[in-house]
């Protein structure tokens, strides 16, 4: 579905990425990781075409690609509504396809609130419902549930899920665990500007250890801990907060 062949992009003199090389299936969902500034975003504007490789190949099997950006852009003069309406005018798609997004994200309470008026989390929402009314095969999706409430993340998280059974190609930079388990067949890391890790779910956990940093109620001590540590502690804990991979 994507393939990518040596592909490197510098900015100026210094490389941001390097010898990237991997490819994907059809119907895969690969979990993007990586500290800030190892390339992430970059690497999925060069997927999408917004950017150019300065080195390498990139092959398509579709056009019909979506990036979808960590900060959404809506036209803060339109209703969600309006919005949907607009962009589905634009690009010719029958008004089904509206009324389906609006069920996939649960968009039907708030249809004619500005984007000014909705939370975060809806705006994330309708903004990924815009972008999905064209039915991408090649979904690119940068950060989409950071920061988000936990209904946002849900209905984000199941839309993915349906993406994958509809056989899409969904690309998406995460930093949380959960998401890597339950939605992701395998897991890219990216560190420098350099692939460190390329394969399943299975051998990414086997590779890279989890880790979590839990707070203590009574005593309000931060520790860090191995994942399999948690089920040991008899403490009653007041956060657990993954940290992701050491
Ligand atoms: P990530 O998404 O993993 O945080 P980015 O792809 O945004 O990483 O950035 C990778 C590196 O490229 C960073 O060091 C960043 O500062 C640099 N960079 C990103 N965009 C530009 C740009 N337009 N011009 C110059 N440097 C850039």
């Amino acid at each position: 579905m994507i393939k990518l062949e040596n592909v490197g992009k510098r900015y100026g003199k210094s490389w941001v990425l390097e010898n990237i090389t991997f490819h994907t299936e059809e119907g895969n969902v690969i979990g993007i990781i990586g500290k800030n500034g190892s390339g992430k975003t970059t690497l999925l504007k060069i997927i999408s075409g917004i950017l150019k490789p300065t080195v390498g190949n990139v092959y398509l099997k579709s056009k019909l690609i979506s990036y979808i950006p960590e900060k959404p852009i809506l036209i803060p003069e339109l209703s969600l509504k309006e919005n949907l309406n607009y962009f589905a005018k634009m690009r010719n798609v029958e008004s089904k396809r509206i009324e389906d997004e609006i069920k996939f994200f649960r968009l039907e309470k708030h249809v004619l609130k500005k984007p000014s008026e909705l939370s975060k989390g809806l705006r994330q929402r309708l903004s990924m419902a815009i972008s999905l009314l064209i039915d991408p095969d090649i979904i690119l999706l940068d950060e989409p549930t950071s920061g988000l409430d936990a209904e946002s993340k849900k209905i984000i998280s199941n839309r993915i899920k349906k993406l994958k059974l509809n056989k899409k190609t969904v690309l998406y930079i995460t930093h949380e665990d959960e998401e890597v388990e339950s939605i992701c067949d395998k897991v890219l890391i990216l560190e420098e500007g350099e692939i460190k890790f390329f394969g399943t779910v299975e051998d990414f956990w086997r590779k890279y250890e989890r880790f979590v940093y839990v707070t203590f109620s009574q005593t309000k001590e931060i520790k860090l801990l191995k994942l399999e540590e948690l089920k040991n502690v008899k403490e009653d804990l007041l956060h657990v907060r993954s940290v992701g991979i050491r």
